[in-house]
C-alpha cells in the first residue's frame, strides 16, 4: 500500500485523505519537511494558491517540494494545487512563484468572475476514466493556457463557452486537475493517481 501525503497547510484536505484512503492508499497529512520526505506521492489540494504558496515559503517547504518533484516523486494538484504544480502563471499576480514542474501555462479563475462555480461532464483521454464521463465540479477554477514538452492534455471542457479549455494533465509522474474529483464520490481521478504512485 503506498503511503500518499496532502500538503495540510490550507484548502479541502480532508476531502483528499477520504478519497485516497477510498483508492487503494494510505493517506497522511504534510505539514512538515520530515513528513514530506516519508510519502510515496503527494496531493495538493484545492484552495486558494497565492496563501498556499505564502504558507509552503512559511513552513519551508518550497525547496523540499521542487526538490521532491525534480526527482520524480508523483504529485497531484487539483485547483489550485494544479496552479502550483505549473512552471507559468498567465498574468498571474507579480512575482506569485509556484514549485512548478509540469510543463504548463495556467490561467487562475479562468472560467470568469460571474461563474464562480460550475459542473459538467468530461470524456478523458487515456482510459482513465473507462468509458464514462466523469462528473466535475469547478470553483473559481484555473485553465491550462498551454501545455508545452511532455505534458499531455487528459482532459477538456465539452460543453459551453469554455467548450476545448484544457482542464486535465499529465506529465510523467505529475497530474493536474482544473476541477475537483475529491468533491463528488468518483474515485477514477483518485485511482489513477494511486497508480502512477504504484508504478513509480
Ligand atoms: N481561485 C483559486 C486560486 O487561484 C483556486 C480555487 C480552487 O482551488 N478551488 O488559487
Amino acid at each position: 500500500t503506498p503511503t500518499i501525503g496532502v500538503l495540510a497547510l490550507q484548502g479541502d484536505v480532508r476531502e483528499h485523505v477520504r478519497m485516497l484512503a477510498a483508492s487503494g492508499a494510505e493517506a497522511v497529512p504534510v505539514r512538515r519537511r520530515e513528513e514530506l520526505l516519508a510519502v510515496d506521492g503527494l496531493v495538493l489540494p484545492g484552495g486558494e494558491s497565492t496563501t498556499m504558496i505564502k504558507l509552503i515559503e512559511a513552513f519551508e517547504l518550497l525547496e523540499p517540494l521542487r526538490k521532491r518533484v525534480a526527482d520524480g516523486m508523483p504529485a497531484f494538484g487539483t485547483c489550485a494545487g494544479m496552479i502550483l504544480l505549473a512552471d507559468k502563471i498567465a498574468d498571474g499576480i507579480a512575482g506569485q512563484e509556484t514549485i512548478g514542474g509540469m510543463a504548463t501555462t495556467v490561467r487562475r479563475n479562468a472560467f470568469g468572475r460571474q461563474v464562480d462555480s460550475f459542473e459538467g461532464d468530461l470524456a478523458f483521454t487515456d482510459g482513465l476514466a473507462g468509458d464514462r464521463p466523469f462528473h466535475a465540479v469547478f470553483i473559481r477554477a484555473p485553465w491550462v493556457e498551454e501545455v508545452r514538452g511532455h505534458a499531455r492534455v487528459l482532459a477538456r471542457v465539452a460543453t459551453g463557452p469554455a467548450t476545448g479549455r484544457i482542464v486535465a494533465v499529465r506529465q510523467g509522474h505529475l497530474l493536474a486537475t482544473a476541477f475537483h474529483p475529491e468533491l463528488t464520490g468518483d474515485p477514477r481521478v483518485h485511482e489513477y493517481f494511486v497508480g502512477i504512485v504504484k508504478e513509480a
